[in-house]
C-alpha cells in the first residue's frame, strides 16, 4: 500500500461521548446528528456506524447524492435530506428510505403527489431555507405526512433574544401543524438547554469537537487530529526568507522543518504566520505563506526532529480558528481527501 505522509486520526470515543453530552442536555429529547458534507469531512459513513452503535437514530444530510454515498442505509434508522427534494431529484427522492426536508411550497406540492412521508422545515427568521408561516396557516401542510417539523436557529451562537423569538414563533407554528416531532436546535441551540431541544435534536458541529458555546467547552472533546511528516530540515539565517512573497524575514538563525501539507489539504492559508504545530507541549509556530501542498514551521525548540518524523498540528478547534481566521466549521469541512483517514 503506497504511504501517505499525512494523517487524520478521528477519535472513536470522542464522537460517541459527545453525542452523548448533547444526548444529556437535550433532555427527554431525541438527539440525532447532521452528517451532511461527509460528517463535516471526517467520513459520514464511519460516524453514521459509531453514533448508531452509540443509539442515535436520527441522521441528516443535505442532497440526494449524500443519500447514495451513504447506501444501503439500514432500515431501522431515519435519514432527512435538509435540502428537500427538487424537480431534478424526484425521480430518485421518491424511490428512497430517505426523507425530504421541504422548505417551499413548489416542493410542498411536488411531493404530496408521491404521498409519501416528508419533514418540513419552516422559517422563522433565518430567512434562508423553509416555508413562511403564513403559508402553513393557510393550509399549505394540509393532507402530508409529517414526521419531523422543523425549524433553524440563525444566532444560537450568541446571547440574543432571536433565540427566544424563534423559539416563540416555532411553537406558533407547531400548534398549527400535524407532525410526529418537533426539531428546533442545531449544536448550540441544543447549549441553550431542553426549551428549545423539542422531541428531537439535530447537532453537528459539536459532536466532531466544534465548542459552539462556552458552555460546551468542558464537556465536548476534540475528535480529529491532524499530523503531517517532515520531508526536510534546513537552517536559514538572518536576512533570509521562507515561502511565497517572502513574508517571513528571519532576524537571526533558525532551524526549520518543511512539513508534507498545504492548503490544498485543507491547512488554509489563513494559518500563514500563524499557525502552530506542537512536538508535545512545545508549540512550532508556522513560518511563511502556507502553501498548497508545504507548510515551514520553525523547529527552533525541537532540534532532535528529523526527516519522516510526525509533527502534529494545532488543529484544537476554537484554537484554531482564533489563528486562522476561519470558522471551526470550515476548518473541518476543508480537510482534504489526502490525509490517511484512521479511527481508533
Ligand atoms: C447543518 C445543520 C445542522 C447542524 O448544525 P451545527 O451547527 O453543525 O450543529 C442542523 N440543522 C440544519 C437545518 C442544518 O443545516
Amino acid at each position: 500500500m503506497v504511504h501517505r505522509p499525512l494523517r487524520l486520526t478521528l477519535d472513536s470515543d470522542a464522537l460517541v461521548s459527545n453525542w452523548h453530552w448533547l444526548a444529556h442536555k437535550g433532555g427527554g429529547a431525541a438527539c440525532g446528528a447532521a452528517v451532511k458534507a461527509n460528517a463535516y469531512g471526517l467520513g459520514a459513513r464511519a460516524v453514521v456506524k459509531r453514533l448508531q452503535d452509540a443509539g442515535c437514530r436520527d441522521f441528516f444530510v443535505s442532497t440526494w447524492a449524500e443519500v447514495e454515498a451513504l447506501e444501503p442505509w439500514p432500515g431501522d434508522l431515519a435519514l432527512s435530506v435538509l435540502h428537500g427534494a427538487g424537480p431534478d431529484d424526484m425521480a430518485v427522492a421518491a424511490t428512497r428510505i430517505a426523507r425530504p426536508v421541504l422548505n417551499s411550497p413548489e416542493q410542498v406540492r411536488r411531493w404530496r403527489e408521491t404521498g409519501r412521508p416528508c419533514d418540513v422545515m419552516v422559517d422563522t427568521g433565518m430567512n434562508r431555507l423553509g416555508l413562511a408561516p403564513a403559508d402553513v396557516a393557510a393550509g399549505l401542510l394540509d393532507g402530508l405526512r409529517i414526521e419531523t417539523l422543523m425549524s433553524h436557529l440563525a444566532c444560537a451562537e450568541e446571547d440574543t433574544d432571536t433565540n427566544e423569538a424563534q423559539r416563540k414563533g416555532f411553537r406558533e407554528v407547531a400548534a398549527k401543524v400535524k407532525a410526529k416531532r418537533l426539531s428546533l436546535s442545531n449544536s448550540a441551540g441544543v447549549c441553550l438547554g431542553p426549551r428549545f431541544a423539542f422531541d428531537l435534536t439535530r447537532p453537528g458541529v459539536a459532536l466532531y469537537g466544534g465548542i459552539p458555546r462556552r458552555e460546551a467547552a468542558p464537556h465536548i472533546r476534540q475528535v480529529a487530529r491532524v499530523e503531517a511528516q517532515i520531508i526536510q530540515r534546513r537552517r536559514i539565517g538572518r536576512g533570509d526568507r521562507v515561502g511565497y512573497g517572502g513574508t517571513f524575514l528571519a532576524e537571526r538563525d533558525h532551524e526549520l522543518a518543511i512539513l508534507n501539507i498545504g492548503y490544498a489539504d485543507g491547512y488554509l492559508r489563513g494559518f500563514s504566520n500563524a499557525g502552530r504545530a506542537k512536538a508535545g507541549d512545545t508549540p512550532l509556530p508556522v513560518v511563511g505563506r502556507v502553501s498548497m501542498d508545504l507548510t515551514a514551521i520553525s523547529v527552533d525548540a525541537a532540534p532532535d526532529l528529523k526527516e519522516g518524523d510526525w509533527i502534529e498540528l494545532d488543529y484544537d478547534l476554537p484554537e484554531a480558528a482564533a489563528q486562522s481566521g476561519l470558522s471551526q466549521y470550515e476548518l473541518l469541512t476543508t480537510l482534504g481527501s489526502r490525509f490517511a483517514r484512521r479511527w481508533t
